[in-house]
């Protein structure tokens, strides 16, 4: 597919999918406009990467929904100069996102391979202020910390303690707390000593691992 057919389908991503579905935010709008999505899918998946869903991108995960990154780094509120920490790499598509959005962002991916790859595609498209790392994102990642917005882009057990440790004042947290059958959305937004929690929306998505993440029989039986 030609890159300019590319192009017109993101245009119709971000008018169909985000702004139809109410994200108002012009740099969001503007930054999936421009972010190609297709580099970040499997090659034999390029022409689907615009489509309204979540896609396999190997090692048994997802690039999730162009909306569900919408939502979720709309939810972050960020301005341009937070340190962010997004735990689950896995394409690498919403670090490249919070990268435009953001002045540092540090990303955490568990799969040696995934972590790699997305790697590769960030640096092909310049952007220098993001470090993709390798290890269990479910501790956080305490050398870089504290962040100004924490992104987990799988679903945990609950929001663990290191990561709130991790978590600056003012800072908000996004993530979806729940099982294989039952998640949800959640921001949490750090106040002071003061911790407010707000649900979002249901969602479905791939299981947080590690430590503080989901072991196998529990995740299917939860
Ligand atoms: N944000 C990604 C989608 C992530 S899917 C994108 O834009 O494409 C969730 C990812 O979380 C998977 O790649 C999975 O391997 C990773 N993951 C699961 N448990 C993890 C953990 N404990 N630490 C780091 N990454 C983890």
């Amino acid at each position: 597919m030609k890159l300019t057919s590319f192009e017109s389908l993101r245009e119709q991503m971000v008018l169909l999918q985000i702004m139809n579905r109410s994200i108002k935010d012009e740099r969001i709008l503007e930054v999936m406009g421009e972010v190609p999505r297709h580099i970040f899918v499997p090659p034999d998946m390029q022409e689907m990467a615009y489509e309204d869903g979540p896609l396999p991108i190997g090692c048994g995960q997802t690039i999730s929904q162009p909306y569900i990154v919408a939502l979720m780094t709309s939810l972050l509120e960020l301005k341009g100069d937070e340190n962010v920490l997004e735990i689950g790499t896995g394409s690498g598509y919403q670090a490249a996102i919070l990268a435009h959005l953001a002045k540092t962002v540090h990303t955490v991916e568990i799969h040696p391979e995934l972590a790699e790859r997305a790697s590769s595609k960030l640096a092909e498209l310049g952007l220098m202020n993001v470090q993709v790392h390798v290890g269990d994102g479910s501790l956080g990642w305490q050398a870089a910390a504290p962040y100004q917005a924490i992104l987990i882009t799988a679903a945990a057990p609950a929001a663990a303690e290191p990561i709130m440790r991790q978590l600056d004042r003012g800072g908000r947290l996004v993530l979806p707390i729940g099982s294989r059958y039952r998640q949800e959305l959640v921001r949490y937004k750090r106040d002071g000593d003061k911790l407010t929690q707000e649900d979002i929306i249901p969602v479905a998505f791939v299981p947080l691992r590690g430590q503080h993440g989901w072991r196998d029989d529990e995740w299917f039986e939860t």
